[in-house]
């Protein structure tokens, strides 16, 4: 165990990766750079606070009951009952099984691949599509396409999942219009979507995609940002845009999330998916082996976009996750703060494979993100060294083709 300490009461120290001392939030140890992050006079963050109040105000009973009565009233009425978004997360895992299990629908299950599949997700995916006898629509964009978008975001935004947050977000809704299923299903909220066409109550799925989750820029500006180097053809950039707004009210679309309308607990989640899909938890660049092995093992960039957002922020996923066990009193501070000690401020071994896919030198990387940081943080590029490989690296497939 490595025995600098990061965190103390109230102050994130400049260690491995960073230059400067931050703010950070007296019990859970978040910094000031973490998005939204706001301090009250005893030093305790936002995030904490209204974690705390959000758990005891919600009635779960009535809000379960609304859920079966719209589950009622598109039951059997079109080609499939709902079409779910599938990632093969636990998040979607579980929200799939529920569904089927609980209240007997048939979905369309809708899977984005965002090219980046890991092979236990792949293995996880197949005895949960097998052992719940779904129907799948499986789509891939355009890998080509996908290469120069993801430098275009990276360069843009300082974030190059621009394919990914827009395509999971938008090809299912195409697939609703396509065939005509008039409900979509996701999971959790806080990380996926909520909204509502018809009525005009909730937040109009439209305006979320452009404002927030398209990074503030949508398919045209992309294309009119890459033609003048790229062969593009712009029907490759379908998935990516939103659908119509008539279109989709016309089919009374209606986009929820199960997380709205039932307690979400990712840990009992997890589990329960393992026992009865046989779904197994898998290693990720910069996470401890033997805890959070079912977060984000979806995509083997996860690594590179996780080591990103610490050169911008200075804090790693497994700040945030320690953060979220504090919360829930699951784990003591210092506990914590030894975690993030001993595993913050490493560089992934899939940078060299991002890299190849993007056609940039780590010098090139490194100055680009650079441009992205949040201040007070300042990344110290020469005290990272790289982490351990992942077991299954072998499989991840290297690409270093022109552009
Ligand atoms: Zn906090």
């Amino acid at each position: 165990m490595n025995h600098e300490v990061p965190v103390t009461l109230g102050v994130r120290k400049g260690f491995r990766g960073c230059s400067v001392d931050l703010r950070a939030c007296t019990r859970c140890g978040l910094p000031e750079t973490y998005e939204t992050i706001e301090f009250d006079a005893h030093g305790v963050c936002n995030i904490c606070n209204s974690h705390s109040t959000r758990r005891s105000k919600i009635d779960w009973a009535s809000k379960e009951a609304e859920f079966v009565s719209l589950l009622d009233e598109h039951r059997g009425r079109h080609a499939y009952d709902a079409i779910v978004p599938f990632s093969g997360g636990k998040d979607s895992t579980f929200t799939l099984y529920h569904l089927v299990t609980k209240y007997k629908l048939k979905p369309l299950v809708v899977q984005f691949d965002h090219g980046f599949m890991r092979p236990k997700l792949r293995e996880n995916n197949e005895k949960t599509f097998r052992r719940l006898g779904v129907e799948v629509h499986t789509f891939r964009p355009n890998w080509k396409l996908v290469r120069r978008v993801m430098l275009e975001s990276l360069i843009r935004r300082g974030d190059f999942c621009w394919h990914c947050h827009t395509g999971i977000f938008a090809y299912p809704m195409w697939v609703a219009l396509k065939e005509q299923v008039p409900l979509v299903i996701w999971g959790e909220p806080s990380t996926e979507y909520t909204a509502y066409f018809g009525e005009g109550e909730e937040s109009v799925d439209e305006e979320r995609f452009n404002r927030f989750t398209n990074l503030g820029m949508t398919a045209e500006d992309m294309a009119t940002m890459i033609e003048a180097d790229f062969d593009l053809d712009e029907r490759d950039m379908k998935p990516f845009t939103y659908p119509p707004r008539d279109l989709l009210r016309d089919l009374e679309c209606r986009s929820v999330c199960l997380g709205s309308y039932m307690p979400w607990d990712t840990t009992s989640q997890s589990q329960l998916i393992q026992r009865e899909l046989g779904w197994e938890t898998d290693h990720v660049e910069g996470m401890p082996p033997d805890l959070y092995g079912f977060e984000k093992i979806e995509c083997w960039m996860q690594g590179v976009r996780d080591y990103v957002k610490f050169l911008k922020r200075g804090y790693s996923r497994v700040s945030q996750m320690a953060a979220l066990d504090v919360r829930n009193g699951r784990m003591t501070s210092s506990d914590a703060y030894a975690l993030v000690a001993a595993h913050d401020g490493r560089k992934p071994p899939s940078l060299p494979i991002f890299l190849e896919y993007v056609g940039l030198t780590e010098e090139e990387f490194n100055s680009i993100v650079a441009m992205n940081v949040v201040s007070p943080h300042e990344p110290d590029f020469g005290s990272i060294a790289f982490a351990e490989p992942m077991p299954d690296m072998d499989a991840w497939i290297r690409d270093s083709s022109p552009l």
